[in-house]
């Protein structure tokens, strides 16, 4: 494999009036900085004429390589593969719509050489409607953010560039290539945020509506409970198990001295019912728990996949 400097790894899906222009943009951004690169074009299995460009484009210019798709995967499955396949030191991604502008990547590079592991795009202004997009974006932007504790202003930018290690080291499912940053945080990279161009949408039309929020929501929900969670599950899980299991005995207890000391009749009683319900459900939570823990320890030993992040390592001798 020989050494690069650059992968540039676009998604595409249906995009065919946007990728040549954009391609050209790619070829005049990239030939000044005096840097090897590829193009990698993942074809996310578009319907119309996407891929006959892409090949014809692949003929013309040897650095350009295309990953067709059997079927479309989503733009996350995409970007993955773009990122599986890369060569170079750096990665950069970028929509395959245009809307992400090439003439970003040069200050995105020099960004990353003041000591980063990821530069995210920051689209500003941000080129779309307000109340479908933008809106619910800020929105989604803030909860992401406070959630994952990684400050970015826009998690939903392609336009990004990062470190072949950190590329190679992420895990991408669902619609989740907008925690890019959040995955890589956690395991230990040095993120920062730049602004971006960002242009409306010249050809073809947006492959989301208003629906992709409740996903993001979703996706975060995963995003943070393996994040904070995925080594230690019990100690969620057990928490909250240890909490309604405590408030059922209680009450139980409670209910008991009523009947005992007070021959009160408790067997009508939705406390009764309740007590019960919080036991179980305590007891649930703790055994669901004990499983996580089993599927962390399966997760890890099975690939001897440690569960830190080794930056770097003085001495030691040679059997390393
Ligand atoms: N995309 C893809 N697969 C999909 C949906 C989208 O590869 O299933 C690509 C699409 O071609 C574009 C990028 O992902 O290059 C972003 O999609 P889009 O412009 O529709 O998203 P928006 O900019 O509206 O958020
Ligand atoms: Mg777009």
């Amino acid at each position: 494999m020989d050494p690069m400097d650059l992968s540039i790894v676009v998604p595409v899906y249906n995009e065919e009036e946007s990728v040549e222009p954009l391609i050209r943009e790619l070829l005049s951004a990239l030939d000044p900085l005096g840097k090897s690169y590829e193009i990698i074009l993942v074809d996310d299995g578009s319907s119309d004429g996407t891929y006959t460009i892409l090949s014809r484009l692949h003929q013309s210019e040897r650095r350009i390589t295309v990953l067709r798709f059997k079927r479309n995967f989503g733009q996350t499955a995409a970007i993955a593969a773009g990122l599986a396949h890369a060569r170079g030191d750096v990665v950069i991604a970028l929509d395959g719509d245009g809307q992400n502008d090439p003439r970003d990547i040069p200050a995105l590079l020099s960004k990353l050489d003041e000591g980063y592991d990821l530069v995210s795009g920051w689209r500003f202004p941000r080129e779309d409607a307000f109340w479908s997009r933008r809106l619910p974006s800020t929105i989604a932007n803030r909860v992401i953010s406070w959630m994952t504790q990684v400050k970015l202003h826009d998690s939903g930018c392609t336009l990004k560039a990062l470190r072949r290690e950190v590329a190679k080291d992420l895990k991408l499912y669902g619609d989740m290539h907008r925690f890019i940053p959040a995955i890589a945080y956690e395991r230990g990279a040095r993120i920062t945020e730049m602004k971006v161009h960002h242009r409306p949408r010249r050809w073809g039309t947006s492959k989301y509506g208003i629906a992709r929020t409740l996903r993001v929501i979703l996706d975060l929900l995963t995003v943070k409970f393996l994040l904070s969670y995925a080594t230690r599950p019990l100690h969620i899980f057990g928490l909250v198990g240890i909490a309604s299991g405590a408030a059922g005995f209680l009450l139980g207890v409670y209910l008991t001295v009523q009947k005992l000391f007070y021959f009160e009749e408790i067997g009508g009683r939705p406390l009764l019912l309740l007590a019960v319900l919080l036991i179980f459900i305590g007891f649930q939570f703790i055994t669901m728990g004990l499983l996580g823990e089993m599927l962390a320890r399966t997760y890890h030993e099975s690939q001897n996949k440690p569960t830190y992040v080794i930056k770097e390592i003085l001495g030691g001798g040679e059997s390393r």
